[in-house]
């Protein structure tokens, strides 16, 4: 099942100074404000979890219903959101969808970035966020 997330706040992708391509704002968010939710394919954790072992590069996010978002071929902007150590943004996961929200207020052309908390990498990718109190791996 497609799920298709609503894009509030003005965001746009470009080449990230963390990792690839991240998600930038176009304009200045306040804190606490909706930026959007996410848009990906709705499909088992089981699932989800066989095609990261097979692709761990693939953007997946597992929900709290069992469920996970795969964002590889169907996504949004919100997909490319890096991870930080210490981030501007915080992901909340109502039903199917994965919202985010700013953390404090944000500038025009700053990076979204949002803890990933648990990832399917395993501790096993180095995080590249070079904050002070960065733990080093996701
Ligand atoms: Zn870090």
């Amino acid at each position: 099942m497609k799920i298709v997330g609503k894009i509030i706040t003005l965001v746009f992708v470009a080449p990230s100074n963390i990792h690839g391509k991240g998600v930038f704002s176009k304009q200045r968010i306040t804190a606490r404000k909706k930026i959007g939710e996410l848009s990906g394919m709705l499909i088992s954790k089981q699932a989800a979890r066989k095609k990261v072992k097979e692709q761990p590069a693939i953007h997946m996010v597992e929900l709290w219903n069992g469920k996970a978002l795969d964002c590889s071929e169907f996504r949004n902007e919100l997909a490319f959101i890096n991870h930080s150590c210490k981030p501007n943004c915080y992901m909340r996961n109502i039903n199917n969808l994965v919202e985010f929200y700013a953390l404090r207020s944000i500038k025009m052309n700053e990076e979204l970035t949002c803890n990933y908390g648990e990832t399917h990498h395993d501790g096993k990718l180095p995080c590249r966020c070079g904050c002070e109190g960065c733990i080093g791996n996701l």
